[in-house]
């Protein structure tokens, strides 16, 4: 069943990873850089102060 990620699909840091089973994770990147955000962000994600709109160009 598709998630709905809220913003991080639109963020310039979220990744979304399928799992060998179908599940589908969102990954965020910002928590590389800043370890007191989540790796996996419970979702969705409906309010986030690391918001970045992603580039156009970006997938
Ligand atoms: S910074 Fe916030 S909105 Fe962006 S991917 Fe991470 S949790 Fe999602």
């Amino acid at each position: 069943m598709a998630v709905d990620p809220g913003l991080c699909r639109r963020c310039a840091a979220g990744r979304s990873i399928t799992s060998g089973r179908g599940s589908v994770f969102w990954r965020c990147a910002e928590h590389d850089r800043d370890p007191r955000l989540p790796k996996y962000p419970p979702l969705p994600v409906r309010r986030c102060p690391f918001f970045r709109p992603r580039a156009e160009a970006d997938s």
